[in-house]
């Protein structure tokens, strides 16, 4: 799909099958690139700003030796597409936090369903061995366990067990990156894609003044970096404590035990999940009122304490 839109934009040149293998520099800034095609052959590209949107291994941030900052993942991801029964929340997606292994039943198009597991790294001995039986057998042995034995697998097993949260520049003289080559996270919270849009988005935004010769384009790269910083600074935080594969915090389970037992705490909780803006402090306004609902939930599991309200199925 971005393919086919990009390329229907005009003054867009779509080159297939090319490589980029260098970069262009000229007094000091980043002027272009080499890009060797399917034959080997090598071509100049050049331009006033060169964009790095190529991912997680991103070749373009090493070649301008862009700083980098790599934290820990202890997680593996294996998952495939299934056939079949939906699952219970369908269309809606699922998500288990097994404290602390991960679990996702993700309905999607053509009726099908992508299973994916995600525990910490003590168990990739036997991922690694029958990654089929163990995605399934994981899948089966979850609480409210979701139809994966009335559903047929569509397509391989995909498991990736390397992950590193990794930063990187985002800017350079005359270079900017995008997406994970920018900022690369635990994909546990599905973020990924989105920060990809978005962070393009910042950086179109900040360097329009420049491109319209207002401005120096140094001080829209500047803009672009305080943006990507001010916008997901405190979201990867959470994110790459997490991506340790350490065990939910007590906060995080007041929270998930709140949200489970009373719909305020719920709508909270799924916009700071969901990455909407300031609910981190939205959030920290609605504490009281998660304690009370623990207590309360507390109290009622006494003998003789008040009825234990039912968890809705947020
Ligand atoms: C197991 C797993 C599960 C995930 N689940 C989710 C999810 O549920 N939701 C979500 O939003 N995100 C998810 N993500 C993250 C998501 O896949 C990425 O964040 C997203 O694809 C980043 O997009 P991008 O365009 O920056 O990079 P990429 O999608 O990696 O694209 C980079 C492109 O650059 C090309 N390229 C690389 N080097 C060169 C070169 N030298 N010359 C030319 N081209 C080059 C590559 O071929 C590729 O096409 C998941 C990631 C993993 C690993």
């Amino acid at each position: 799909l971005v393919r086919e839109i990009t390329a229907a934009e005009p003054g867009v040149d779509l080159a297939l099958g090319c490589t980029a293998q260098r970069l262009l520099r000229e007094d000091g800034a980043f002027q272009g690139v080499v890009v060797r095609d399917r034959n080997g052959s090598e071509a100049e590209l050049r331009g006033r700003l060169v964009v790095g949107a190529d991912g997680r291994a991103s070749g373009i941030a090493e070649l301008a030796g862009l700083p980098s900052k790599t934290l820990p993942h202890e997680r593996i991801a294996y998952g495939a597409y299934f056939e079949g029964r939906l699952p219970a929340n369908a269309p809606d997606a699922t998500l288990w936090f097994l404290d602390p292994d991960v679990a996702v039943a993700n309905p999607t198009d053509d009726g099908l369903v992508f299973y994916g597991a995600l525990p910490t790294k003590a168990r990739m001995a036997e991922f690694k061995r029958d990654p089929e039986a163990a995605l399934v057998s994981y899948i089966a042995a979850l609480p409210e366990a979701p139809p994966i034995h009335e559903s047929t697998q569509v397509g391989p097993v995909i498991g990736k067990v390397d992950m590193p949260n990794r930063m990187r520049g985002p800017i350079g003289p005359g270079l900017a990156l995008v997406g994970d080559a920018a900022l690369a996270t635990d994909p546990v919270f599905g973020v990924g894609c989105g920060w990809a849009f978005q962070s393009s988005e910042w950086l179109a935004e900040s360097i329009a003044p420049a491109l319209r010769g207002e401005e120096a384009l140094d001080r829209g790269l500047s803009r672009y970096r305080r943006r990507h910083r001010r916008e997901l600074r405190s979201h990867t935080f959470v994110i790459h404590d997490f991506a340790t594969g350490r065990r939910l915090n007590l906060i995080e389970r007041l929270l998930m035990r709140g949200a489970a037992h009373d719909p305020e705490v719920a709508a909270r909780f799924k916009a700071f999940g969901s990455r909407q803006p300031k609910t981190g402090r939205a959030l920290a306004a609605v504490t009281p009122r998660i304690l009370v609902v623990n207590a309360r939930q507390a109290l009622s599991r006494r003998p003789g304490g008040p009825a234990q309200t039912a968890p809705d199925q947020t």
